[in-house]
Parts: C-alpha cells; structure tokens; sequence
C-alpha cells in the first residue's frame, strides 16, 4: 500500500494527515508553529512529527509516494517567498524537507492546497476546473485549472481577495483601496454594516447587538433585517463582479466557497448567483456553477496530499 501525506503549515500550528494513494484520509495529527527566531525550526519539527509518525504507524518510509505542504505565503518552485505569519524570508521549502525526510516534497500555498482539497474530496469533488475562494479574516483562493493550480510568475495566482473590486471604498491591508476582501472577508462584512448603520436611521436588529460579526450580519438578514439585508446585497454584489471577471478568464465549470463566512450557508450563493448573472458574460451566465466547500479546515492537508500524489507517475 502507498501513502500520502499532506502538511498545512498555519501561523499557530501545523496539521499533517496521513493518506492512502486513494485520498482516504488515515489519521491526522497537529503540532505547534514555533515562531520564534524568525521560524527557523519550523521545517526539522515537521520532519521530527513525520518520522516519529511513521514509526508509530509503521509505515515504511518506502510505501510513502511523497509529502505535500502547503504555506501561507507566495511559492514559485518549491521556494516561498516570505511568510509574515511564520517569521520566514526567501526559504527553499523543497530541498529543506526533502534534505530532512529524504523523500519526495512539493509545496505549495495554502490557500492553493485548500483549493485543491476541495477540488479532490471536496465542494468541487468531480470538477477540473474550478475557483474556490476562501472568506475568512481575510478573502483568499485558488485557480485550478485542469486539476493543475495557478502559482503564476510569482507566486501570487489565486490572490482573488485583492482582486479589484465593483465599489469597495475601504482600504485594504496590501495598501489599496477597493480590494475584494475589504468588504466580503468576515472584516469586511462587519465594516460595510457599520458604515450603513451611521449612514442610516433604519432600524435595524444589528443596533442591538453588543459586538457585529458577519455571523450577526448574515443571521440578521435571514430575518428581513434591512440593514443586513443591504449588507449582504453589497458584498453579494461586489463578489458576484468578480466572480464574472474570473468567469471569463479561465472558464470555471464551478466556484467553491469556503472559509468562516461560507458558514452562512446557502444565503451566500443565492446573493452570488444573483449578481454573477448579471455580470458575467451570457455563454456563462447558465453553465456555471456555485457550491460550499465542505472539508472545513483539512482542506489544507487534503490538497497537499493531493499535491504529493501528482509528484510523478503513481
Ligand atoms: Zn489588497
């Protein structure tokens, strides 16, 4: 029998699974992100937790096609190109680990391999061609393309959440003004119903609420709440546009959204559908489709592992 396994390296920890060559996930464990001194250990952990889990699962290093590992941060070629979250510079991923394990790596980033994932065992289980975009804190995503992801030149393809977007007047973390995350991540959401609750004097149940999430936000729409109900036609509107842009660059059979907001549930595709009609270019408009990602937070080691099967001829 041949395995996978698949790392998804985060600011605070770091999950791995153990997979069968079939994507049956075997056993997952996680250990912490050691940052400190600018995240120089993080690598040899990995490859410690890797071996010791071999041994306790008696898998032969042999039987084990390669190991993926997804990264928050920009990858060209098995090389990240600095990870804020994890204190690293320019660090060669690649030949780290597969110096450590002595066994096959690819790397990729983590909104990539999340993409992946979904795309493997996931909302997108059955496509090859898909966007899945990931609301969260902030708007992240993945471009798939013939079950291949898009890293792009440097490393930056799928960075759909500082895509432009319809009529954001926020200003985005990157230094931008507009970018698609600054009114459709959870953030984003709660800035938009804020500015709308000063604006305004409607009443609105969010008045009541001692802190606003996106969750209130959107819960407050399923009620008729106005306030969130325009909340929600803003960032349905605003997602949808981009959504047609991508539409017409690499055709997607179908959009997967995941990530804390997706949680909302079916709401979030109604308001993108709506928009996404309206926007997108007519030969798309109806053989599109949009769906909810549905492997939660082992996306990550999912698609790695996914990435590691695609290492060579299985
Ligand atoms: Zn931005």
């Amino acid at each position: 029998m041949k395995y996978l396994y698949g790392v998804d390296v985060g600011g605070t920890s770091v999950k791995l699974g153990l997979f069968s060559i079939e994507g049956e996930l075997i056993d997952k464990f996680e250990i912490k992100t050691n940052t400190e001194n600018n995240g120089q250990t993080i690598l040899t952990d990995i490859a410690n937790s890797l071996k010791e889990h071999m041994k306790e699962k008696q898998v032969n290093k042999s039987n084990i096609y390669g190991v993926g590992i997804g990264v928050p941060g920009p990858v060209t070629n098995g090389v990240v190109n600095g990870c804020v979250n994890l204190g690293w510079g320019i660090v060669n991923v690649k030949d780290g680990l597969e110096n450590l394990l002595d066994l096959k790596v690819a790397v990729s980033n983590d909104a990539n391999i999340a993409g992946l994932g979904e795309m493997w065992k996931g909302g997108g289980s059955g496509y090859q061609n898909l966007v899945f975009i990931t609301l969260g804190t902030g708007v992240g995503g993945a471009v798939v393309v013939d079950h291949q992801v898009i890293d792009g030149h440097t490393g930056t393809g799928g960075e759909i959440g500082h895509a432009p977007s319809l009529n954001s007047p926020f200003k985005c973390n990157c230094g931008k003004i507009g970018c698609l995350e600054t009114i459709t991540s959870a953030t984003g959401v709660v800035r938009l119903a804020k500015k709308l609750l000063t604006e305004k004097e409607t009443p609105s149940l969010l008045r009541y609420e001692d802190e606003i999430s996106a969750k209130t936000v959107f819960d407050a729409a399923k009620k008729n709440d106005s306030i969130a109900k325009e909340t929600i036609e803003i960032f349905g509107q605003n997602l949808g546009f981009v959504c047609a842009t991508m539409g017409v660059i690499t055709n997607p059979q179908v959009f997967v959204f995941g990530g804390g907001v997706s949680r909302a549930g079916q709401i979030i595709l109604d308001v993108v559908i709506k928009y996404f009609k309206q926007y997108a270019f007519y030969s798309i408009k109806d053989t599109t489709e949009f769906k909810l990602a549905t492997l939660e937070n082992e996306a990550g080691i999912y698609g790695a592992a996914y990435l590691a099967k695609n290492l060579g001829e299985v």
